[in-house]
């Protein structure tokens, strides 16, 4: 077997400096090292020049070789912040209304695309295996295969697929959609969106899915399937029971003073749904006027994206809402919503995800969410908490103990708010065994282990064995 290549927008920072990596990184690099290979990515760092972006830096940590390439101010604005931000994002989370279409980010994006494969192709050898991750990297096969590279390319997207109505509504849309079939497989979090990329494959008459989860496109077959993507669920428990006991936790204990918590943790992003959520807890606090007092709404909101104007807008609108509400219902010793705009590390919030009551995780639309994965996994057996969790986020399709809602019915929101607050002992016990047992068959690295066993099969062989949990039925 050969080395993994890895290739990412960004390239996770050194060892030093990881003190609370996401389940991602670490099993990216557990594969990584498994076999020996290379990241690439961007630095997140400024070049000067062109040229000097051609000057690809190295940093190795064992036999992971990071390769990390710099990126000119005009490169960073038109692929990353313009069309990877502004118009891939919003796009295939639904969000025509704030979809930027600009023709010179659109050659941006393929520009900083080109740039990759061209540092690659020199890095390539027969064997090594190569993995995409995500929406900036879309054409990157595409631009090996027009220099000559072989080799096995799996890509996997951590967002959401709009169907083909929504998609098309992009004036690239077909260019892109052409590109995908370079790679051999092509990975999605739940089985909507590789449903709903298969229609915009073969609306646009690209090609046909030969067998299930096969896709022929002119010459060349490739594979199509979910892989919903996993955290480090025992690990991730054991860092709640510890971070439980830290002072900080004891603080925001001690403060709460026996009421109730709600916990929301999102980057501020409009696929969240942050400005709905509170509309939905306001409309539980006037329907409950029993909870005044009782119960208290943390959000956490790390800011995210500032030099996109629509994420600045959003910042204000949120922090509007939650200012509005509080001073609506606050008492002299009682704040309904703590609103928190800074990044908590992960550690800490497993210790506050443990003590909190309800994990309300309600975006309007999300790949998969890992809060609400890891909200199930801090929870104490003896005493679980309730998750409260959008129908259009992709855990919804593995996580059936929750309580599903649509975050644009605000009525049945703050109902299941209500419903979550006073659950009883035996019925939360039971709702998060179920989850929690699911999170620990497929735990991350198991993603990560049957998404490369699916790029080596041959097309000829199934798929995938047993290892991946059947997926909810429809609701
Ligand atoms: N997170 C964090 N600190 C914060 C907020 C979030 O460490 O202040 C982490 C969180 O624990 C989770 C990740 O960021 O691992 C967010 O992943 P998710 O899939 O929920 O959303 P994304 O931000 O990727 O859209």
């Amino acid at each position: 077997m050969g080395r993994l290549i890895v290739v990412s927008n960004r390239v996770p920072p050194p060892e030093d400096k990881r003190a609370s990596a996401g389940g991602l990184a670490v099993a990216l690099q557990a594969a990584l090292r498994e076999r020996g290979g290379l990241w690439l990515g961007w630095s997140g760092e400024t070049a000067a020049s062109e040229a000097d972006s051609e000057r690809v830096k190295t940093r190795v940590e064992g036999n992971i070789t990071f390769s990390l390439v710099d990126l000119t101010q005009r490169d960073i604005e038109e692929y990353y912040s313009g069309f990877a931000n502004r118009a891939l994002w919003p796009l295939l989370h639904y969000r025509l209304d704030l979809a930027d279409f600009d023709r010179r980010d659109t050659s941006g994006y393929f520009r900083v695309n080109a740039l990759f494969a061209r540092i690659l192709a020199a890095e390539v050898k027969p064997d090594d295996e190569i993995w995409v991750q995500d929406y900036h990297l879309i054409p990157l096969a595409a631009e090996l295969r027009a220099r000559g590279i072989t080799n096995k390319i799996g890509f996997f997207l951590h967002i959401p697929w709009p169907p083909p109505d929504v998609f098309s509504a992009m004036p690239w849309h077909r260019r892109l959609l052409e590109t995908f079939t370079a790679y051999d497989l092509v990975g999605f979090q739940i089985d909507y969106d590789a449903e709903n990329f298969i229609n915009c494959m073969v609306r646009e008459g690209i090609g046909r899915e030969t067998s299930r989860g096969t896709f022929r496109a002119g010459e060349r077959e490739f594979r199509i399937a979910a892989f919903p993507i996993g955290i480090e669920t025992d690990e991730f428990a054991k860092m709640a029971v510890e971070a439980r006991e830290t002072s900080l936790v004891h603080r925001m204990e001690e403060s709460l003073e026996n009421r109730k918590l709600i916990i929301g943790v999102d980057r501020l992003d409009y696929s969240k749904g942050i400005d709905q959520r509170m509309l939905a807890y306001e409309r539980y606090l006037d329907n409950n006027p029993s909870s005044m007092g009782k119960v208290v709404y943390l959000q956490i909101t790390p800011k995210s994206r500032s030099e996109v104007p629509e994420y600045a807008d959003m910042q204000r609108e949120i922090a509007e809402t939650a200012g509005r509400i509080n001073g609506a219902f606050s008492d002299l010793d009682w704040t309904p919503i703590r609103y928190i705009n800074r990044t908590i590390r992960r550690t800490t919030l497993a210790g506050l995800y443990r003590m909190s009551d309800v994990g309300l995780v309600t975006p309007l639309r999300d790949g998969m969410n890992l809060v609400a994965k890891e909200y199930v996994a801090a929870q104490d057996p003896e005493n679980p908490g309730v998750l409260v969790l959008s129908r259009f986020a992709g855990a919804a399709r593995e996580l059936d103990g929750a309580v599903l809602v649509n975050p644009y019915d605000l009525e049945s929101t703050a109902g299941a708010i209500a419903g979550a607050i006073s659950m009883p002992l035996d019925e939360r016990i039971s709702r998060w065994r179920g989850m929690f047992d699911r999170l620990r068959q497929y735990h991350v690295n198991n993603w990560c282990d049957t998404f490369l066993e699916t790029l080596e099969k041959p097309l000829n062989v199934p798929a995938f064995g047993s290892q991946q949990p059947p997926l909810r039925k429809a609701s």
